[in-house]
């Protein structure tokens, strides 16, 4: 297991490059914790697979350094780092048994042959292959092959680190459900270094304690779920993370209150100070599931007009015109729907506010 550092990392693809808006992946200064199980989220073409890339080896940076641990791999290539890669579709020989594939990467490595008869046979019984073990791959489906897949980067213990990029991607969803809970496990008992590229939130969620989150080349946020989801620093992860995504609103700032189209939405004192100096296109942002709905006028509520409400079967999102500006809430399944108006309150705790994009804190 390792602690990997990348150091001012940033890649290009093309041989010159003019502007910083060319890199694939702009100055990336962060650390991977020894053992961390990370999901590395983002949109397609936001730089997951360049990063993991340069993590494994695969592509030298055009800038940057890269660790593990203290020794500098920058130009290190896969072979040389120690590492276990699944990709997004099988990698094995179709002539070999399933047992034989698994046991390949450890043969390649000169372990001992009880030891691999053990450790196979782990393997084999954490993905459900016990039974299969004798056959040749050639004949198995697509699940039961990318199954191998993950167990042969699974079945060395000794390794820096394990890379997946968007292994499931060919799995019936039923067993990807499964397969997610069960890497997760295994992450839980062998603590090896573990980094998982997705886009789908979900996916990110089930396996990893930490969300590495992506937005055109660059780390917006890296976090826990609940911390990508409550204080989101980029408006992208807000929109991204959650579903639907957070909202925005064009504002002012004046007084301690923010300013949507003239209408006055109370702030948290700490926030409205910090506001004060911020520079660029401010926002307000907040959850749906934080606004308050009501179907008559309250105290201190804004009058919105209703433009439809959804029943989702667990909750109702309605969405709402203020001033103009779409606005959506999650609303208990239990609680009435709005007629033609509502009326909105938004609590301070959970506004925040964005200059440019980025979360005031
Ligand atoms: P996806 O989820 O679709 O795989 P990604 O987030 O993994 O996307 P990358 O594949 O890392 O993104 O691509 C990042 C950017 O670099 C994209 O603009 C892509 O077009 C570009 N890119 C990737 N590989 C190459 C390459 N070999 N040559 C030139 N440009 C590339």
């Amino acid at each position: 297991m390792a602690c990997i550092r990348m150091q001012e990392v940033a890649h290009s693809y093309l041989p010159k490059i003019q502007t910083f808006e060319e890199y694939a992946l702009k100055r990336i200064h962060m650390t991977w914790e020894d053992g961390g199980a990370y999901a590395l989220l983002g949109p397609s073409g936001c730089g997951k697979t360049t990063m993991l890339n340069i993590i494994s080896g695969l592509l030298v940076p055009s800038q940057g350094r890269v660790l593990y641990d203290e020794s500098d791999v920058t130009s290190l290539p896969p072979e040389k780092r120690n590492i276990a890669q699944v990709f997004q579709f099988p990698v094995l020989y179709d002539t070999m048994t399933v047992a034989e594939n698994l046991a390949f990467p450890l043969r390649n490595r000169g372990v001992p042959a009880d030891q691999i008869r053990r450790r196979v046979k782990e393997v084999a019984d954490m993905l459900d292959l016990s039974t299969v073990l004798n056959k040749k791959a050639a004949g198995l489906t697509a699940d039961a092959k990318q199954k191998i897949s993950l167990g042969r980067g699974l079945v060395r213990s000794d390794v820096a680190a394990i890379l997946f990029d968007e292994p499931l991607t060919v799995i019936d969803p039923h067993l990807k459900w499964q397969l997610r809970r069960k890497l997760k496990e295994i992450h839980e008992r062998a603590g090896t270094t573990m980094i998982y590229v997705t886009h789908d939130q979900v996916e990110a969620m089930t396996f990893a304690d930490n969300i590495v989150v992506m937005y055109e080349g660059e780390v917006v946020q890296v976090g826990t779920p609940e911390e990508l989801y409550e204080k989101p620093k980029h408006k992208f992860v807000g929109y991204f993370i959650g579903s639907p995504g957070m909202n925005f609103l064009e504002c002012k700032v004046e007084g301690g209150l923010a300013y949507v189209n003239g209408v006055a939405i109370p702030l948290d004192h700490t926030l409205a100070g910090s506001a004060g100096g911020a520079k660029g296109k401010l926002e307000l942002g907040i959850r749906p599931m934080h606004l308050e709905v009501h179907a008559n006028a309250v105290d201190a509520g804004i009058a919105v007009a209703v433009k439809s409400v959804e029943d989702q079967g667990n909750c109702k999102i309605v969405t709402m015109s203020l001033e103009g500006q779409i606005v959506r809430a999650r609303v208990p399944e239990e609680q009435p729907a709005p007629g033609e108006k509502a009326w909105l309150r938004f609590p301070p705790q959970w506004t925040r506010l964005f200059a440019d994009e980025r979360m005031i804190v």
